[in-house]
């Protein structure tokens, strides 16, 4: 299988550099075919602008979502995204691998998703009707690809713990797994979150190869997070809110999960 692994670290001698390494070597063990965009690496440009647009007219005013509509369109496209976008169509699994920054992903990623997700690419496909309203959340030109979160956060454990202070992790990494990867039509598996990370050392580190490990070996085969598809019926449309029957009585992130 081909996997794709977007990395965002500053240092390649990082714990996240490291990380990496393994991940390339474990996957490439198992037979896959691995590409990394190294986002720092590449000097990737994280800012949706108006330089994404080639041959632009430059007195009109630059909208983000219809020039990019335009531009994925017409060919168009500024050529760094346009390779991304063939890597997640080769790709059979997506890897977001970062160091937690703010409670996200480090900004040079966000602009990954901003510029590669082009109108037409990461979303504004399918139809809009009573029962369906586009393809989105379950659906998209990224249906039957997998996509998992390699993160690490100074924190412990227990901040990101359902009562930690922090708040808990899956809601923290909500807007990511469901809003940029499950939007897309990713299934969306558990993410490997490393805590704690000042107090690493060799026998953590073995600890973490091996749960690492497990989880990239299994890539393939576990079950990926249910979240619940926007037009399979969970959904009043257009409100595009929970059925009063559905999950009756809970509201917020957990909602989402059947
Ligand atoms: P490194 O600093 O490279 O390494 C961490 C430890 O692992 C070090 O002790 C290092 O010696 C050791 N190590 C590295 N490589 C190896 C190896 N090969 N073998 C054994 N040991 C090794 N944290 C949060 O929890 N929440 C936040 O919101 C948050 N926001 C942040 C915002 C910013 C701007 C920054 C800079 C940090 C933030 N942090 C936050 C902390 C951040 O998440 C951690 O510093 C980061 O995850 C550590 O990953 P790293 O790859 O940079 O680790």
């Amino acid at each position: 299988m081909n996997v794709l692994i977007v990395y965002a670290h500053p240092e390649r001698r990082s714990l996240n550099g490291a990380l990496n390494d393994f991940a390339v070597e474990r996957l490439r063990a198992n037979g896959h075919t691995v590409q990394v965009s190294d986002l720092y690496a590449m000097e990737w440009k994280a800012t949706l602008d108006a330089r994404d647009v080639r041959e632009r007219e430059t007195h009109a005013p630059f909208h983000p979502s219809l020039d990019s509509k335009h531009a994925f369109e017409n060919g168009l496209q500024s050529r760094d995204i346009e390779i991304e976008q063939d890597k997640l169509r080769w790709a059979d699994a997506l890897i977001l691998q970062f160091p937690m920054w703010w409670f996200s992903m480090p900004a040079i990623m966000k602009g990954w998703i901003e510029r590669v997700y082009a109108y037409g690419f990461g979303y504004g496909n399918g139809e809009h009707s009573d029962t369906h309203w586009g393809d989105r959340y379950g659906e998209g030109l990224m249906q039957g690809k997998r996509a998992m979160i390699i993160t690490t956060t100074g924190g412990w454990e227990t901040h990101y713990a359902p009562r930690g202070i922090n708040g808990p992790i899956d809601d923290l990494l909500f807007h990511i797994q469901h809003g940029m990867l499950f939007y897309p039509g990713f299934d969306v598996l558990a993410p490997v979150v490393v805590y704690r990370t000042s107090r690493m050392d060799e026998a953590r580190m073995r600890s973490l190869r091996e749960t690492l490990g497990a989880r990239l070996d299994s890539l393939f085969s576990d079950e990926p997070i249910r979240y619940r598809k926007q037009n399979a019926g969970d959904y009043a449309i257009p409100a595009l809110t929970l059925r009063d029957e559905v999950a009756e009585g809970e509201s917020g992130f957990g909602a989402h999960i059947a």
